[in-house]
């Protein structure tokens, strides 16, 4: 697996400049004025790699999950 690194805080950016292939990642912990992480995503990925995996990591999406949850 390739190392990926922390996104740089320079590429950051707000919801009004941010562009197609900008990592949507909101960074600030205020969601009234959104900071988006802005680093450049790879193609058809709305995050970044470094976010990418984070998201991932956060919502399991395991078939094992699924079932056990089922009431
Ligand atoms: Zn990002």
């Amino acid at each position: 697996m390739p190392e990926i690194s922390e996104p740089s805080p320079r590429t950051q950016t707000t919801l009004f400049k941010l562009q197609a292939r900008q990592c949507r990642f909101i960074v600030s912990d205020e969601h009234s004025k959104a900071i988006f992480c802005g680093s450049e995503t790879q193609e058809g990925s709305s995050w970044c790699p470094w976010h990418r995996r984070l998201v991932y990591v956060r919502t399991p999406m395991t078939g094992a999950d699924a079932g056990k949850r089922r009431s």
